[in-house]
């Protein structure tokens, strides 16, 4: 049994729109500190902190949103969900967790 195609794609481009909202954000956040939460920050050091933090988060945001876009453009070539290493379909529990694996169980490991 494999996953529905569709059912993916709606879910990736859920996830898309979440990451893509979540990087703006984060950009706003980093661009514009002073509508943040100042009167918490002790000092300084504590706002550069946080930035790298936010660059950090935002680094993650893009290597998710770069994920999902490889797994759309994945359903688009008919390669959706098969695994990386052994071209095995990767088990469907898993796409429904992760819908942007790209390895099956045994080679995610
Ligand atoms: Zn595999």
């Amino acid at each position: 049994m494999s996953i529905d195609l569709n059912t993916a794609k709606q879910e990736l481009l859920k996830l898309k729109e979440e990451y893509e909202t979540r990087i703006d954000k984060i950009k706003d956040h980093i661009q514009n500190p002073q509508d943040d939460l100042n009167e918490h920050w002790e000092d300084q050091a504590i706002a550069y902190r946080q930035n790298d933090m936010r660059t950090n988060l935002m680094g993650e945001a893009r290597q998710s949103l770069m994920y999902v876009e490889n797994a759309l453009s994945r359903i688009e070539n008919g390669t959706y969900g098969e695994c990386e290493v052994c071209g095995e379909h990767i088990e469907v529990q898993r796409l429904q967790a992760l819908p942007y694996a790209t390895l099956c169980m045994k080679h995610a490991e």
